[in-house]
């Protein structure tokens, strides 16, 4: 009994032991990693513009031909994407705008921001990945930033006052200050950083206009900023920087080139068959016909306009995924690259829009990525950009959410798989630490429980007499004797 008892305490002590010895963290630091977007940088932004910084990046990192952004191609579902790795109809911010289909109230773009029922819907962005498992976490003016998910907020968190003036360089270079401050000070692990351009400049004056290769410039000169802050800050060995977009953009056709779609003009469409409308929204719309009224929605809309597609949920095609969400509507419109859809008559002026289907062009992404992570002067070739999430959460170190990407879309970015090559190495030496440990304990354990063994039998022996003899206390002693 005695025997079994110090033979549990010492097995305990072993397991204890080994398991804080095999648990240990990883001795190298981890890196860090900064996602920046800057809204609305379509793929070839780079073609037609002087971009030192952005070159320097390439040739210092990776640069990928184009990443395809999620559909639908509008700014707050695609950056929900970003940070979840889940395509649209997954992760359930379906729109720009919150929406009430029984009250027909909307929110527009800033407003929904601050609708936590939104963007809390289930699937968490990877600040609170992060922050369960033992990481800081922060985000400025990324969108999602002001919501809650699950009670939890990124720690570290700044959204923009409105009005806000999304072109102010001086302000760019305050965040991007601001963003290494807190990797330096508050030893943050992950920051995602929104700049809100070129979007506005290309919706404005149009993707092809001076103004935009102006701005595509001061982008420039703020990728340049960034990555001179940061070593400044003393982070140039440990952060990693991904700067890409959630969309492209292309240039909106005009009355006299083309016949525009206005839904009010299309014979046997009418909007009193409809019970809730969302268009007047650039080239997309969803449609919530009154009860029984599908069927004559749909064949009324069906083949009304060269350049407009009409699709019920249940058909969208699957490569959109774009229809497995209770928030979808039943109809729904899109409109080929220059066209937008209207209601009752044009209300849009933009120049450029985007929000089409994600295989144009026009509606791809730019990708950069730089850091200790990455490999030097490599350009890899398209992917979309749900595999970016799974990406960070490697460089990071953490287990992702369940999602919609792949590591293998983009680990050849990798050096060697650096990230966690180095966390491999780190986990590998502790495991070898801790089988000696292991091994280490059972020596101990054997040699003591054979002092025990000895003890007892000489104090047994004497009190039985030399005499008598216990076969199996023989051997035992025998075995203890050749050891
Ligand atoms: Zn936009």
């Amino acid at each position: 009994m005695p025997c079994t008892t110090s033979l549990c305490l010492l097995l305990l002590l072993l397991l204890v032991l080994a398991s804080s010895t095999l648990g240990a963290p990883a001795r190298k630091p981890r890196q860090k990693l900064l996602l920046v977007s800057f809204d609305g940088f379509r793929w070839d932004y780079d073609r037609d513009v002087d971009t030192p910084n952005l070159d320097e990046m390439a040739k210092d990192g990776v640069k990928a031909a184009y990443v395809t952004p999620p559909y639908l191609t509008v700014t707050s579902p695609s950056h929900f994407t970003l940070l979840t790795g889940r395509y649209i109809e997954n992760h359930g911010v379906i729109h720009n705008m919150w929406f009430n289909t029984t009250t027909t109230e909307k929110k527009p773009y800033y407003q929904t921001q601050f609708v936590n029922e939104w963007w809390d819907n289930g699937t968490l962005p990877i600040w609170i990945t992060a922050q369960r498992q033992g990481l800081k976490a922060g985000s400025l003016h990324f969108p999602g930033t002001a919501s809650s998910y699950q009670g939890q907020v990124a720690m570290v968190r700044e959204v923009e006052p409105q009005p806000y003036n999304y072109k102010d360089e001086t302000l760019w270079r305050q965040n991007s200050d601001k963003v290494m401050g807190w990797f330096r000070d508050e030893d943050l692990d992950f920051v995602s950083l929104y700049f809100g351009e070129p979007d506005g400049t290309g919706h404005r004056y149009g993707p092809d206009s001076p103004e935009r290769r102006e701005m595509v410039k001061q982008v420039d000169r703020a990728v340049g900023y960034i990555r001179r802050s940061a070593d400044k800050h003393g982070l140039t060995d440990r952060l990693n920087i991904i700067i890409t977009s959630d969309h492209g953009m292309t240039t909106v056709l005009r009355k006299g080139l083309v016949d525009e779609i206005t839904l009010y003009k299309i014979p046997g469409f009418s909007f009193s068959d409809v019970s809730f409308h969302l268009v007047d929204y650039g080239p997309s719309g969803m449609l919530l016909p009154k009860p029984g009224r599908l069927e004559k929605v749909y064949a009324a809309l069906k083949d009304a306009h060269p350049h407009l597609h009409v699709y019920k949920k249940e058909d969208m095609p699957e490569s959109l995924h774009f229809s497995k969400n209770d928030r979808i509507l039943p109809i729904i419109l899109w409109a080929d690259p220059g066209y937008l859809i209207n209601g009752y008559f044009p209300v849009q002026f933009n120049k450029g829009e985007h929000g089409f289907n994600n295989q144009e062009m026009d509606m791809k992404a730019f990708f950069r990525a730089v850091g200790p992570a990455f490999n030097k002067n490599l350009e890899v070739g398209p992917f979309e950009t749900v595999n970016i999430y799974p990406l960070m959460c490697h460089i990071l170190g953490i287990q992702p959410e369940v999602n919609d990407g792949h590591l293998n879309a983009t680990k050849h970015m990798l050096v060697n798989g650096a990230a966690t090559r180095a966390a491999d190495v780190n986990s590998m030496q502790d495991v070898f630490t801790g089988l000696a440990a292991v091994s280490g304990f059972l020596v101990v354990l054997f040699i003591a429980m054979i002092s025990h063994r000895v003890l007892t039998k000489t104090r047994n022996n004497k009190r039985l007499g030399s005499s008598e003899h216990h076969p199996e206390e023989k051997e035992e002693e025998t075995k203890q004797t050749s050891f």
